[in-house]
């Protein structure tokens, strides 16, 4: 077995990626009790923020600065609660963060378990987000920037997951069906895992 250059580290992320509305928030936190290790959500942690600038780009739906999210996701992740792992939800979005994420691994010590994609059809997560505006307190979804976020998404997203797609560790879920069927479906891949690429 190849040593970790912290060999004390035996950091595993699962990374959990979907469109806004796919159920990325809920699945993140079943899968972190049933692996006990903690959920670590970017939008959670950002919107814990009270910086104006930050505030505005959410409610517009836009994506923050690579810089500000990579820094607050990573200092998360080096908490020692997560020393064992976490899973990661909403990051990476975008390939430079993807980038930084790997480039703080190969220096903190820890690994990528797996990438699961929910993946849910965009007129679903319409939808399902029309739906969560009725009751979300969410500023986002209550100003309707349903259609930015989808764009945001459609734009970003493909290079990433063929980032990680290219590295063998991406798996596809389908995020339509039940709650629990959809945990089960994420269980079911980390137990039998990509062949990793070489
Ligand atoms: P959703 O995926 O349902 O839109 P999130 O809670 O994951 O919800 O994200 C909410 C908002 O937070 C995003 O629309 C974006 O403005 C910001 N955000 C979250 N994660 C990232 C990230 N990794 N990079 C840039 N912006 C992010």
């Amino acid at each position: 077995m190849k040593t970790s250059p912290r060999s004390a580290v035996r950091r595993e992320l699962v990374l959990l990626f979907g469109g806004p509305g796919a159920g990325k928030g809920t699945q993140a936190q079943l899968l972190s009790a049933a692996l006990g290790v903690p959920h670590i959500s970017s939008g959670d942690l950002l919107r814990e923020r009270q910086a104006a600038a930050t505030q505005a780009l959410m409610t517009r739906g836009d994506l923050l600065p690579d810089g500000l999210v990579t820094d607050i996701v990573l200092e998360r992740t080096a908490q020692p609660d997560a020393e064992r792992g976490a899973v990661l939800d909403g990051f990476p979005r975008t390939v430079a963060q993807a980038q930084a994420l790997d480039a703080w691994l190969t220096q903190h010590g820890g690994t990528i378990r797996e990438a699961v994609f929910l993946e849910v059809p965009t007129d679903e997560l319409v939808n399902r987000l029309r739906e969560r505006a009725e009751v979300s307190g969410r500023a986002d979804d209550r100003a309707n920037a349903t259609p930015r976020r989808l764009e945001a998404f459609a734009k970003e997203f493909p290079p990433v997951l063929e980032y990680y797609a290219d590295r063998g560790l991406l798996r596809t879920v389908p995020g339509t069906g039940s709650i629990d069927h959809v945990h089960r479906a994420i269980l079911q891949s980390l137990a039998h895992p990509p062949a990793r690429a070489h």
